[in-house]
């Protein structure tokens, strides 16, 4: 019976009744601690871990499917939050931090040894998120990190191989969690890039 209703479900990550959006989403999402002013994350390595500090709160936490975010090992989407790039500091173990691609418009930077992104940082000034670093806040123990608003880039993961059947239950289970699905940003964010193209030109 249970292998019928996996064979059911073709996509790698979704298995019966299953769906990984991201560890700290399927089990429920932890709130928002408005008190809360920052905290550490750290790679995946058992030794020798990369650390970054951030000193202030998390803003615009959603899930991602794109491509170019790093996802936790089974996950559908990527969770990505943005903090003020002069609240970050990175305070160890630097030298293991390199860009996944430079030409990339978001420079991440991966540690070389367990390939965790620790931040991502736009260094085209005239970008509408310049200023800004994108963070993967599960990456703390730190308790009261903003949650998850929306997920974007959805449609995205069938580029990374999720069937195109399974999508509507992905974004049922999304619905479920009270996590409303776009297929680019949320019209905030979209609002916010809009509003940059105006005002420079
Ligand atoms: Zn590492
Ligand atoms: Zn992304």
């Amino acid at each position: 019976m249970i292998n019928k209703i996996i064979n059911k479900c073709k996509s790698t990550f979704c298995t019966a009744n299953n769906i990984n959006i991201h560890p700290a989403m399927d089990r429920g999402i932890a709130p928002t601690a408005s008190n809360f002013s920052g905290g550490t994350l750290q790679c995946h390595c058992s030794s020798n871990k990369v650390t970054v500090k951030i000193d202030s709160q998390t803003a615009h936490n959603h899930a991602c499917g794109c491509s170019k975010c790093w996802k936790p090992k089974g996950a559908l989407f990527s969770q990505v939050a943005v903090v003020s790039k002069d609240k970050l500091s990175v305070t160890s173990n630097a030298k293991k931090l390199n860009v996944v691609d430079a030409t990339a418009t978001i420079q991440r930077f991966a540690c070389k040894d367990c390939g965790v992104h620790m931040y991502g940082r736009i260094e085209d000034r005239t970008h509408p998120f310049f200023g800004l670093d994108f963070v993967h806040t599960e990456l703390s123990s730190d308790k009261g990190w903003s949650a998850p608003e929306f997920a974007a880039f959805v449609s995205s993961i069938i580029e990374t191989g999720t069937d195109p059947k399974d999508m509507v239950a992905i974004r049922e289970q999304l619905n479920a969690l009270g996590i409303e699905s776009y297929d680019c940003l949320s019209p905030t964010l979209m609002d916010v890039i809009a509003a940059h193209v105006a005002n420079s030109k």
